[in-house]
């Protein structure tokens, strides 16, 4: 009764049909590192360069016309992806890191001062933290987080107690941590953090690629992601932000494309996106993620969703049955396609190099999330990760190479 067939999605994945390791199928499990790319979304780059690479707004020629034209469609679909009111709110970026940045240099350089709070938490990814780290130093602004509990969910009373404070002026915080699979309350953290006046940004880089996202109905002032985590090219994101609050915002970068007016002596600002969008942008890598925008939209979200909730939910059974696995993160509605574990005193690193020799990509470390290895008490994690080309049959061949792995090191029951 699956809303789509996994099975026949993965023939559109060129690269899931490649051997590995002397002749092993791939078994991908690392999809929250990076998705892999179905045939359209390669197709779509090469077509870019073959029939209609030119710079766009520049030319009045008909390719760059073209180009253009592309560029502004992509933006379109990505805005209606997460329900943006208007897709001049979206810019184009790199990805998640620079999209998070360009907030905390712009906004956070006009906005904070000395005694300032910018809230974060726990589960946050080094790129939600080290941007604001930065800009906090350089303001004289400070830095709170929120705790989780056992399972790895915000301790939301903290962000209450942090609001009480009154000096608040931003929160920021992930949609879904990458090393654990919460989903975070961002609705309700929005609503707690707007009625203490505070601005809230969320890290949608686990989010976007495997959930039904509304910007509207979350409320968010500022919403970030990745191309790469959902079928796209490496090199493309995007900046959801509020109109009114990037129509006062200074410019990130400066350049071509992003002015009105260039005098010897100053500048003024060219309207949204381009404001934010200086130089010549990843075009190609633009179109080719609203191919990938396209193909989600066709399997649709939720039934996306439902595939991978159907599939964790496997995954912790088969892999809660395997003497010695300990696993993290919360069970329930509340957790997304990412399954970290830890096999009896096996450092994850030799778990990861173990399945590596069967063929199975899982992740390994502390997963850009420090801070939280320190607070769960490990050093490191394995990770296997999800998405809508996977299926059973990839659990069960990881559950037969933690088997060999207990085996190989002497693992008690
Ligand atoms: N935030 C989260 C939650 C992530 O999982 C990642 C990627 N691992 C990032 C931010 C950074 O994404 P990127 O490297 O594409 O900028």
């Amino acid at each position: 009764t699956r809303q789509f067939d996994a099975r026949a999605l993965r023939e559109e994945f060129p690269i899931l049909q490649r051997l590995v390791r002397g002749g092993k199928p791939l078994i991908y499990l690392d999809s929250a590192a990076t998705s892999q790319k179905p045939a359209a979304v390669i197709q779509a780059l090469e077509d870019f360069y073959r029939t209609t690479n030119a710079n766009i707004h520049r030319g009045v020629y008909e390719l760059s016309e073209a180009a253009t034209l592309a560029y502004d469609q992509a933006r379109a679909k990505v805005a209606r992806l997460i329900n943006a009111p208007d897709p001049r709110e979206c810019i184009f970026v790199r990805n998640t890191t620079e999209a998070i940045n360009l907030v905390a240099q712009s906004w956070g350089r006009a906005n904070l001062g000395p005694g300032d709070i910018v809230v974060l938490s726990l589960l946050e990814h080094h790129s939600n933290i080290v941007p604001w780290q930065l800009i906090a130093r350089e303001r004289g602004a400070e830095l709170r987080y929120i705790d989780i509990d056992e399972s790895g969910r915000l301790l939301l009373e903290q962000l209450d107690e942090y609001l009480a404070s009154g000096r608040v002026k931003l929160v920021s915080v992930t949609h879904v941590s990458n090393a654990l699979g919460t989903i975070t309350p961002v609705a309700e953290i929005v609503e707690r953090a707007h009625a203490a006046g505070a601005v809230v940004l969320v890290d949608g880089a686990q989010s976007v690629p495997h959930l039904p996202v509304d910007v509207q109905a979350l409320g968010v002032d500022f919403y970030a992601f990745s191309g790469h985590k959902m079928l796209g090219p490496m090199g493309i994101g995007v900046l959801y932000g509020r109109r009114e609050l990037l129509e006062a915002m200074p410019p990130f970068l400066g350049g071509g494309d992003m002015i009105r007016t260039v005098t010897l002596e100053e500048s003024t600002w060219a309207d949204l996106p381009a404001k934010f969008e200086a130089g010549t942008p990843s075009v190609a890598d633009a179109v080719a993620l609203g191919v990938a925008v396209d193909y989600l939209q066709r399997l649709s979200m939720p039934a996306i969703r439902q595939h991978e909730m159907e599939l964790v939910r496997y995954a912790l059974a088969r892999l809660d049955e395997i003497p010695g696995v300990t696993l993290y993160g919360p069970v329930g509605e509340d957790r997304s396609g990412v399954v970290s574990f830890t096999l009896g005193d096996v450092h994850p690193h030799d778990i990861a190099g173990i399945l590596d020799s069967e063929g199975i990509a899982i992740r390994a470390g502390h997963h850009c999330a420090q801070p939280l290895m320190r607070r769960l008490g490990v050093v490191a994690t394995a990770r296997a990760s999800v998405y809508l080309y996977n299926t059973e049959e990839d659990i069960d061949r990881l559950v037969d190479a933690l088997l060999i792995v207990r085996q190989l090191f002497n693992i008690e029951d």
